[in-house]
Protein backbone atom coordinates (compact mmCIF):
# COMPACT_ATOMS: atom_id res chain seq x y z
CA UNK A 1 0.00 0.00 0.00
CA UNK A 2 1.57 3.25 -0.63
CA UNK A 3 1.00 6.42 1.71
CA UNK A 4 -0.19 8.91 -0.87
CA UNK A 5 0.28 12.20 0.31
CA UNK A 6 -2.94 14.57 -1.12
CA UNK A 7 -2.23 18.45 -1.61
CA UNK A 8 -5.28 20.04 -3.10
CA UNK A 9 -5.69 22.77 -5.53
CA UNK A 10 -6.38 26.43 -3.84
CA UNK A 11 -7.31 27.26 -7.71
CA UNK A 12 -9.28 24.48 -9.25
CA UNK A 13 -10.66 25.20 -12.53
CA UNK A 14 -14.10 25.94 -13.56
CA UNK A 15 -15.18 22.40 -15.50
CA UNK A 16 -16.26 22.99 -18.95
CA UNK A 17 -19.70 23.61 -19.58
CA UNK A 18 -20.10 22.11 -22.93
CA UNK A 19 -19.39 18.71 -22.73
CA UNK A 20 -19.56 17.94 -26.59
CA UNK A 21 -16.85 20.46 -27.14
CA UNK A 22 -14.48 18.06 -24.62
CA UNK A 23 -12.58 15.84 -27.39
CA UNK A 24 -9.86 14.14 -26.45
CA UNK A 25 -7.04 14.67 -24.34
CA UNK A 26 -7.43 18.59 -24.41
CA UNK A 27 -8.25 19.59 -20.93
CA UNK A 28 -6.14 18.61 -17.92
CA UNK A 29 -7.52 17.89 -14.55
CA UNK A 30 -6.40 20.10 -11.45
CA UNK A 31 -3.96 17.41 -10.09
CA UNK A 32 -1.44 14.82 -10.99
CA UNK A 33 -0.22 12.14 -9.26
CA UNK A 34 3.56 11.81 -8.64
CA UNK A 35 5.99 9.70 -7.64
CA UNK A 36 10.40 9.02 -7.50
CA UNK A 37 12.48 6.68 -7.98
CA UNK A 38 16.14 6.83 -6.84
CA UNK A 39 18.66 4.25 -7.17
CA UNK A 40 19.37 2.31 -3.86
CA UNK A 41 16.19 3.96 -2.03
CA UNK A 42 13.42 2.42 -4.48
CA UNK A 43 10.13 4.24 -5.46
CA UNK A 44 9.25 7.05 -2.79
CA UNK A 45 6.88 10.37 -2.23
CA UNK A 46 3.78 8.84 -3.75
CA UNK A 47 1.50 11.92 -3.98
CA UNK A 48 -1.16 14.15 -5.50
CA UNK A 49 -0.64 17.78 -5.82
CA UNK A 50 -2.08 20.46 -8.36
CA UNK A 51 -1.48 19.94 -11.94
CA UNK A 52 1.49 22.00 -13.25
CA UNK A 53 4.74 22.23 -15.58
CA UNK A 54 7.68 20.17 -14.81
CA UNK A 55 11.06 21.68 -14.55
CA UNK A 56 13.67 19.58 -15.96
CA UNK A 57 17.13 20.18 -16.77
CA UNK A 58 18.31 19.85 -20.39
CA UNK A 59 20.43 17.22 -20.43
CA UNK A 60 17.75 15.58 -18.67
CA UNK A 61 18.33 11.18 -20.18
CA UNK A 62 14.32 11.50 -21.39
CA UNK A 63 14.73 14.32 -24.01
CA UNK A 64 17.86 12.54 -25.26
CA UNK A 65 17.45 8.88 -25.25
CA UNK A 66 13.69 8.22 -24.81
CA UNK A 67 14.24 6.24 -21.79
CA UNK A 68 10.14 6.34 -21.11
CA UNK A 69 6.93 4.27 -21.29
CA UNK A 70 3.39 5.54 -21.05
CA UNK A 71 0.17 3.50 -20.45
CA UNK A 72 -3.92 4.85 -21.10
CA UNK A 73 -7.60 3.69 -19.51
CA UNK A 74 -10.44 5.04 -18.97
CA UNK A 75 -12.62 6.08 -15.73
CA UNK A 76 -16.61 5.86 -16.31
CA UNK A 77 -19.51 7.17 -14.41
CA UNK A 78 -22.31 4.68 -14.07
CA UNK A 79 -25.91 5.77 -14.72
CA UNK A 80 -26.12 5.53 -11.12
CA UNK A 81 -23.33 8.14 -10.67
CA UNK A 82 -20.79 5.64 -9.40
CA UNK A 83 -17.02 6.05 -10.33
CA UNK A 84 -15.06 2.72 -12.02
CA UNK A 85 -12.74 1.68 -13.99
CA UNK A 86 -11.50 -1.38 -16.52
CA UNK A 87 -9.46 -3.81 -15.75
CA UNK A 88 -6.75 -1.59 -14.60
CA UNK A 89 -4.31 -4.08 -12.96
CA UNK A 90 -4.02 -4.90 -17.05
CA UNK A 91 -2.14 -1.88 -17.22
CA UNK A 92 -0.48 -2.10 -14.42
CA UNK A 93 0.60 -5.46 -15.16
CA UNK A 94 1.55 -4.28 -18.74
CA UNK A 95 3.58 -1.45 -17.59
CA UNK A 96 5.70 -3.66 -15.75
CA UNK A 97 6.17 -5.83 -18.58
CA UNK A 98 7.30 -2.69 -20.56
CA UNK A 99 9.27 -1.58 -18.15
CA UNK A 100 11.47 -4.36 -17.83
CA UNK A 101 12.09 -4.06 -21.82
CA UNK A 102 13.31 -0.18 -21.35
CA UNK A 103 15.09 -0.40 -17.74
CA UNK A 104 13.26 1.36 -15.93
CA UNK A 105 11.90 -0.18 -12.57
CA UNK A 106 8.89 -1.57 -11.98
CA UNK A 107 5.74 -0.56 -9.96
CA UNK A 108 3.72 -3.26 -8.10
CA UNK A 109 0.69 -3.60 -9.58
CA UNK A 110 -1.76 -3.49 -6.32
CA UNK A 111 0.62 0.34 -5.94
CA UNK A 112 -0.40 1.52 -9.48
CA UNK A 113 -3.89 0.52 -9.39
CA UNK A 114 -3.98 2.10 -6.10
CA UNK A 115 -2.36 5.46 -7.38
CA UNK A 116 -4.92 5.99 -10.63
CA UNK A 117 -7.91 5.14 -8.45
CA UNK A 118 -6.67 8.07 -5.54
CA UNK A 119 -5.77 10.15 -9.11
CA UNK A 120 -9.53 9.68 -9.79
CA UNK A 121 -11.26 10.14 -6.54
CA UNK A 122 -9.38 13.36 -6.31
CA UNK A 123 -10.51 13.73 -9.71
CA UNK A 124 -14.44 12.42 -9.61
CA UNK A 125 -16.05 15.86 -10.36
CA UNK A 126 -14.12 16.17 -14.14
CA UNK A 127 -15.42 12.47 -14.86
CA UNK A 128 -18.30 13.41 -17.34
CA UNK A 129 -21.84 12.82 -17.32
CA UNK A 130 -22.59 12.53 -20.95
CA UNK A 131 -23.38 9.59 -22.95
CA UNK A 132 -20.34 8.17 -24.33
CA UNK A 133 -17.87 10.16 -22.23
CA UNK A 134 -15.04 9.02 -19.94
CA UNK A 135 -11.88 10.21 -17.76
CA UNK A 136 -8.75 9.11 -19.67
CA UNK A 137 -6.24 8.66 -17.94
CA UNK A 138 -2.64 8.73 -18.83
CA UNK A 139 -0.25 7.13 -16.42
CA UNK A 140 3.82 7.55 -17.54
CA UNK A 141 7.40 7.05 -16.32
CA UNK A 142 10.39 8.78 -17.80
CA UNK A 143 14.08 8.71 -16.79
CA UNK A 144 15.60 11.84 -14.71
CA UNK A 145 19.29 11.38 -14.61
CA UNK A 146 21.14 14.50 -16.41
CA UNK A 147 24.02 13.96 -18.57
CA UNK A 148 25.61 12.79 -21.62
CA UNK A 149 26.33 9.23 -21.27
CA UNK A 150 23.99 6.52 -22.78
CA UNK A 151 23.14 4.25 -19.56
CA UNK A 152 20.14 3.07 -17.62
CA UNK A 153 18.88 6.45 -15.29
CA UNK A 154 19.07 5.84 -11.54
CA UNK A 155 16.33 8.07 -10.99
CA UNK A 156 12.70 8.14 -12.73
CA UNK A 157 9.22 9.96 -12.31
CA UNK A 158 5.71 8.06 -12.39
CA UNK A 159 3.36 10.59 -13.46
CA UNK A 160 -0.41 10.04 -13.79
CA UNK A 161 -2.47 12.95 -15.59
CA UNK A 162 -5.89 12.99 -16.46
CA UNK A 163 -8.76 14.24 -19.22
CA UNK A 164 -11.92 14.42 -19.47
CA UNK A 165 -12.92 13.52 -22.63
CA UNK A 166 -15.99 13.47 -24.85
CA UNK A 167 -17.36 10.30 -27.09
CA UNK A 168 -15.15 8.84 -29.50
CA UNK A 169 -18.37 8.48 -31.71
CA UNK A 170 -20.49 11.82 -30.98
CA UNK A 171 -21.48 11.13 -34.65
CA UNK A 172 -22.22 7.43 -34.70
CA UNK A 173 -19.87 4.64 -35.35
CA UNK A 174 -18.15 5.46 -38.51
CA UNK A 175 -15.98 2.94 -40.41
CA UNK A 176 -12.80 3.37 -41.66
CA UNK A 177 -10.38 3.17 -44.09
CA UNK A 178 -7.10 1.79 -43.71
CA UNK A 179 -3.46 2.01 -45.55
CA UNK A 180 -1.08 -1.18 -45.16
CA UNK A 181 1.76 -0.01 -45.38
CA UNK A 182 4.45 -1.63 -47.41
CA UNK A 183 7.28 0.46 -47.07
CA UNK A 184 8.02 1.59 -42.95
CA UNK A 185 7.66 -0.86 -40.25
CA UNK A 186 6.89 -0.37 -36.64
CA UNK A 187 8.18 -3.59 -34.53
CA UNK A 188 10.48 -6.32 -35.09
CA UNK A 189 11.65 -9.54 -33.24
CA UNK A 190 13.57 -8.28 -30.32
CA UNK A 191 12.57 -4.69 -30.50
CA UNK A 192 10.27 -2.48 -28.50
CA UNK A 193 6.83 -3.47 -30.30
CA UNK A 194 5.15 -4.93 -27.43
CA UNK A 195 6.04 -2.25 -24.99
CA UNK A 196 3.99 1.27 -24.78
CA UNK A 197 7.32 3.00 -25.25
CA UNK A 198 7.14 6.16 -26.95
CA UNK A 199 9.60 6.12 -29.08
CA UNK A 200 7.48 3.30 -31.03
CA UNK A 201 5.26 6.24 -32.00
CA UNK A 202 7.86 8.57 -32.74
CA UNK A 203 9.17 5.56 -35.49
CA UNK A 204 5.45 5.57 -37.06
CA UNK A 205 4.34 8.99 -37.74
CA UNK A 206 5.65 9.84 -41.04
CA UNK A 207 3.72 6.34 -42.50
CA UNK A 208 0.44 7.98 -40.88
CA UNK A 209 1.15 11.06 -41.94
CA UNK A 210 1.42 9.94 -45.44
CA UNK A 211 -1.61 7.81 -45.34
CA UNK A 212 -3.80 10.67 -43.65
CA UNK A 213 -2.34 12.67 -46.91
CA UNK A 214 -3.91 10.11 -49.28
CA UNK A 215 -7.42 10.12 -47.46
CA UNK A 216 -6.59 7.06 -45.24
CA UNK A 217 -7.76 6.96 -40.91
CA UNK A 218 -4.62 4.84 -39.87
CA UNK A 219 -2.04 2.37 -41.57
CA UNK A 220 -2.12 -1.40 -40.63
CA UNK A 221 1.51 -2.79 -40.19
CA UNK A 222 2.88 -5.70 -41.62
CA UNK A 223 5.28 -7.89 -39.84
CA UNK A 224 9.33 -6.16 -39.96
CA UNK A 225 10.76 -8.59 -41.54
CA UNK A 226 8.79 -10.13 -44.47
CA UNK A 227 5.86 -7.50 -44.71
CA UNK A 228 3.81 -10.22 -45.32
CA UNK A 229 2.01 -10.74 -41.96
CA UNK A 230 -0.46 -8.45 -40.86
CA UNK A 231 0.04 -7.25 -36.85
CA UNK A 232 -1.65 -4.07 -35.80
CA UNK A 233 -3.04 -0.55 -36.90
CA UNK A 234 -1.78 2.81 -35.52
CA UNK A 235 -3.13 2.94 -31.77
CA UNK A 236 -5.10 -0.13 -32.09
CA UNK A 237 -4.97 -4.44 -32.25
CA UNK A 238 -6.78 -5.56 -35.51
CA UNK A 239 -9.19 -9.01 -36.35
CA UNK A 240 -10.40 -10.10 -38.98
CA UNK A 241 -13.58 -12.06 -39.17
CA UNK A 242 -12.81 -14.98 -41.98
CA UNK A 243 -16.03 -17.45 -42.77
CA UNK A 244 -16.95 -17.53 -39.32
CA UNK A 245 -13.42 -17.47 -37.27
CA UNK A 246 -11.78 -14.72 -36.30
CA UNK A 247 -8.01 -13.97 -36.54
CA UNK A 248 -5.62 -11.56 -34.48
CA UNK A 249 -1.85 -11.73 -34.96
CA UNK A 250 -0.17 -13.25 -31.71
CA UNK A 251 0.72 -10.96 -28.83
CA UNK A 252 4.67 -12.13 -29.30
CA UNK A 253 7.12 -9.43 -28.70
CA UNK A 254 5.78 -7.07 -32.24
CA UNK A 255 2.65 -6.41 -30.90
CA UNK A 256 1.25 -4.36 -28.34
CA UNK A 257 -1.00 -6.72 -26.46
CA UNK A 258 -4.01 -4.49 -25.80
CA UNK A 259 -6.46 -4.97 -22.88
CA UNK A 260 -9.61 -4.74 -25.31
CA UNK A 261 -8.27 -6.86 -27.95
CA UNK A 262 -7.80 -9.55 -24.56
CA UNK A 263 -10.98 -8.91 -23.06
CA UNK A 264 -12.53 -9.17 -26.81
CA UNK A 265 -10.98 -12.51 -27.33
CA UNK A 266 -12.72 -13.81 -24.31
CA UNK A 267 -15.98 -12.40 -25.08
CA UNK A 268 -15.72 -13.85 -28.39
CA UNK A 269 -14.51 -17.35 -27.22
CA UNK A 270 -17.63 -17.19 -24.11
CA UNK A 271 -19.97 -16.66 -27.37
CA UNK A 272 -18.59 -19.63 -29.10
CA UNK A 273 -15.80 -17.99 -31.91
CA UNK A 274 -12.63 -19.77 -32.99
CA UNK A 275 -10.53 -17.03 -32.63
CA UNK A 276 -7.17 -17.90 -33.75
CA UNK A 277 -3.76 -15.89 -32.25
CA UNK A 278 -1.25 -16.37 -35.27
CA UNK A 279 0.35 -15.24 -38.39
CA UNK A 280 -2.13 -14.07 -40.88
CA UNK A 281 -1.34 -13.28 -44.62
CA UNK A 282 -2.42 -9.98 -46.19
CA UNK A 283 -3.06 -11.89 -49.47
CA UNK A 284 -5.05 -14.36 -47.72
CA UNK A 285 -7.25 -11.45 -46.11
CA UNK A 286 -7.33 -9.93 -49.45
CA UNK A 287 -8.17 -13.01 -51.19
CA UNK A 288 -10.65 -13.40 -48.53
CA UNK A 289 -11.90 -9.50 -49.35
CA UNK A 290 -12.47 -10.79 -53.50
CA UNK A 291 -14.17 -14.41 -52.65
CA UNK A 292 -16.83 -12.86 -50.38
CA UNK A 293 -15.59 -14.24 -47.12
CA UNK A 294 -13.78 -11.43 -45.27
CA UNK A 295 -16.98 -10.79 -43.39
CA UNK A 296 -16.04 -8.36 -40.56
CA UNK A 297 -12.36 -5.98 -39.78
CA UNK A 298 -12.22 -4.02 -36.83
CA UNK A 299 -9.58 -2.19 -34.69
CA UNK A 300 -9.75 -2.55 -31.45
CA UNK A 301 -8.02 0.43 -28.24
CA UNK A 302 -8.97 1.71 -25.37
CA UNK A 303 -9.82 4.81 -27.09
CA UNK A 304 -12.69 3.99 -29.97
CA UNK A 305 -13.34 0.14 -28.05
CA UNK A 306 -13.77 -1.24 -31.24
CA UNK A 307 -13.03 1.18 -35.25
CA UNK A 308 -14.57 -0.79 -37.59
CA UNK A 309 -13.01 -0.94 -40.99
CA UNK A 310 -14.88 -0.13 -44.20
CA UNK A 311 -11.69 -0.97 -46.71
CA UNK A 312 -8.69 -1.98 -47.13
CA UNK A 313 -6.05 -0.91 -49.68
CA UNK A 314 -2.70 -2.91 -50.14
CA UNK A 315 -0.78 -2.30 -52.85
CA UNK A 316 -2.54 -2.08 -56.24
CA UNK A 317 -5.32 -3.85 -54.74
CA UNK A 318 -8.29 -2.86 -52.24
CA UNK A 319 -11.24 -4.34 -50.89
CA UNK A 320 -14.53 -2.90 -49.22
CA UNK A 321 -15.70 -4.82 -45.66
CA UNK A 322 -19.35 -5.66 -44.94
CA UNK A 323 -20.58 -2.89 -47.21
CA UNK A 324 -19.22 -0.70 -45.90
CA UNK A 325 -21.03 -0.56 -42.23
CA UNK A 326 -20.01 -2.11 -38.87
CA UNK A 327 -20.87 -5.50 -39.00
CA UNK A 328 -23.11 -7.45 -36.55
CA UNK A 329 -20.04 -9.03 -34.17
CA UNK A 330 -18.35 -5.87 -34.18
CA UNK A 331 -21.64 -3.91 -33.23
CA UNK A 332 -22.32 -6.50 -30.63
CA UNK A 333 -19.09 -6.04 -29.24
CA UNK A 334 -19.49 -2.58 -29.15
CA UNK A 335 -22.50 -2.94 -27.04
CA UNK A 336 -21.38 -5.34 -24.62
CA UNK A 337 -17.99 -3.71 -23.97
CA UNK A 338 -18.99 -0.23 -23.48
CA UNK A 339 -22.12 -1.56 -21.78
CA UNK A 340 -19.61 -3.24 -18.72
CA UNK A 341 -17.55 0.10 -19.14
CA UNK A 342 -20.36 2.12 -17.98
CA UNK A 343 -22.27 -0.63 -15.96
CA UNK A 344 -25.40 -0.90 -18.34
CA UNK A 345 -24.19 -4.46 -18.88
CA UNK A 346 -24.05 -6.66 -15.75
CA UNK A 347 -19.93 -7.34 -15.60
CA UNK A 348 -20.18 -11.50 -15.36
CA UNK A 349 -16.66 -11.05 -15.52
CA UNK A 350 -15.10 -9.40 -12.39
CA UNK A 351 -13.29 -6.51 -14.85
CA UNK A 352 -15.25 -3.41 -13.44
CA UNK A 353 -13.08 -1.65 -10.21
CA UNK A 354 -15.19 0.49 -8.44
CA UNK A 355 -13.53 3.92 -6.74
CA UNK A 356 -16.05 5.38 -5.27
CA UNK A 357 -19.64 7.37 -5.22
CA UNK A 358 -19.80 10.47 -8.14
C1 LIG B 1 -2.36 1.12 -26.56
C2 LIG B 1 -2.19 0.39 -27.84
C3 LIG B 1 -3.10 -0.59 -28.29
C4 LIG B 1 -4.41 -0.87 -27.59
O1 LIG B 1 -4.29 -1.25 -26.27
P1 LIG B 1 -5.53 -1.12 -25.28
O2 LIG B 1 -4.99 -1.60 -23.98
O3 LIG B 1 -6.60 -2.00 -25.80
O4 LIG B 1 -5.93 0.30 -25.26
C5 LIG B 1 -2.81 -1.27 -29.45
N1 LIG B 1 -1.70 -1.00 -30.17
C6 LIG B 1 -0.82 -0.06 -29.79
C7 LIG B 1 0.38 0.19 -30.61
C8 LIG B 1 -1.02 0.66 -28.61
O5 LIG B 1 -0.14 1.59 -28.24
Amino acid sequence: MLDIKITKTTAPKAKPADESKLGFGKISTDHMFLMDYTLGKGWHDPRIVPYAPFELDPACVIFHYAQELFEGLKAYRTADNKIQLFRPECNGKRMQDSSERMCIPTIPVDDFVQAVAALVEVEKDWVPHSEGSSLYIRPFVFATDVGMGVHASHHYTFCIICFPSGAYYAEGIDPVRIYVEDEYIRAAPGLTGFTKCGGNYAGSLLAGEKAAQKGFAQVLWLDGIEKKYVEEVGAMNIMFKIDGKVYTAACEGTVLPGVTRRSIIELLRDWGYEVIEGKLAIQTIMEAGHTGKLEEVFGTGTAAVVSPVKELVWKDDSVTISGGKIGPVTQKLYDTLTGIQWGKVEDTKGWIVPVCEG
